[in-house]
């Protein structure tokens, strides 16, 4: 591990003012940082320590939501009474993901920044991954590419999204609260994470020096019946092959709205907008989910040994409809 200075910041202001240093890295719950340090795939010179600035309340809103504070634990995310009635979908989102050890160390704002877990990235002395060395190639295209993406790749990288919270948050339009050195905006949560096109070390939208503070989840009408499906090698501390998180709006038997989102597929959370007018104003049956989840599929690009995860997306997808349906 290179050597790196260390600042315990006391408040957003001295956090925002100490992260826009060049190559300044933030530490919340440290499960992706401090591996990847170790590894020197992350290399800062200097670590702003943001685990005394607060941010750790779920309150709720004005308008019938919750506002998560950026430093809110997974584990206490997810056992919140009040989030796991209004949205089970994000509660079993972050169940199925990592080990109980990690979810309790793990943070809001820190799970919607973890990076790739592509093997190419993380082995820094071997293998090209422009994700880490911009410009030294990809070694997942014509290489082990089972765990990767079919949507959203481009020619310079296919590594997927790790985040199963993420997903969940898409599915129901949640934004991202920012604080940074010209102050406060908010942005979707759709907005956050950028495809990899031809510069595929830019993951978000984040300026240099900004903090997540807030994740703002809105009320709406298909958030209470939504689920989460994660298809993976192993039932437990395993990523997504492929998920599913998936929200209906019923008017008895018929579809009036839906939001789908998917998992372990894609470059980024990945909303399926086609499956979701796809179902819109159609009987919920099983002919319906199969038709709107090969709508989700159609611009997936896939390699030798991945192309399976289209099927397998599709099928997730259905699965997880009828399961709440
Ligand atoms: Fe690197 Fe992306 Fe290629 Fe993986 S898929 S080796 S992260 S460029």
């Amino acid at each position: 591990m290179n050597p790196f200075t260390y600042l315990r910041a006391t408040d957003e202001a001295a956090a925002v003012s100490a992260g826009a240093a060049a190559k300044a890295a933030f530490l919340a719950g440290g499960t992706t940082i401090v591996d990847l340090m170790r590894l020197h795939v992350m290399q800062p010179d200097a670590i702003v320590d943001l685990g005394a600035i607060g941010l750790t309340q779920i309150e709720n809103t004005a308008d019938g939501g919750v506002r998560i504070g950026a430093l809110v634990t997974n584990t206490a995310l997810a056992d919140h009474q009040t989030v796991g009635a209004k949205y089970p979908v994000v509660v079993e989102a972050i169940r199925s993901g990592a080990s109980a050890q990690i979810r309790n160390v793990a943070t809001t704002g820190g799970n919607l920044l973890q990076r790739t877990r592509c093997p190419y990235f993380r082995d820094a002395q071997v293998s090209a991954c422009n994700k880490r060395a911009p410009g030294s190639g990809c070694a997942a295209i014509g290489g082990v590419n089972r765990s990767h993406a079919v949507l959203g790749v481009s020619n310079k990288c296919i590594a997927t999204h790790p985040s199963d919270f993420a997903v969940a948050l898409v599915a129901l339009e949640a934004s991202v609260r920012i604080r940074g050195a010209a102050g406060t905006r908010v942005i979707a949560l759709e907005e956050l994470h950028t495809k990899p096109g031809d510069h595929p070390e830019i993951e978000h939208t984040l300026k240099p020096g900004e903090v997540i503070t807030h994740v703002e989840i809105p009320a709406n009408a298909f958030a209470k019946k939504s689920h989460y499906l994660k298809i993976r090698d192993r039932a437990s501390f395993a990523f997504a092959l492929a998920s599913a998180a998936v929200a209906l709006d019923m008017q008895g038997a018929t579809i009036r709205d839906a939001r789908v989102a998917l998992g372990g597929v894609g470059t980024v959370p990945w909303r399926a907008k086609e499956t979701e007018a796809a179902l819109r104003g159609k009987p919920a049956t099983r002919a319906t989910f199969v038709e709107a989840a090969k709508a989700a599929l159609v611009s997936a690009k896939t390699q030798p040994t991945n192309a399976f995860k289209v099927e397998l997306a599709q099928a997730t997808i259905v699965r997880a409809l009828e399961e709440i349906a």
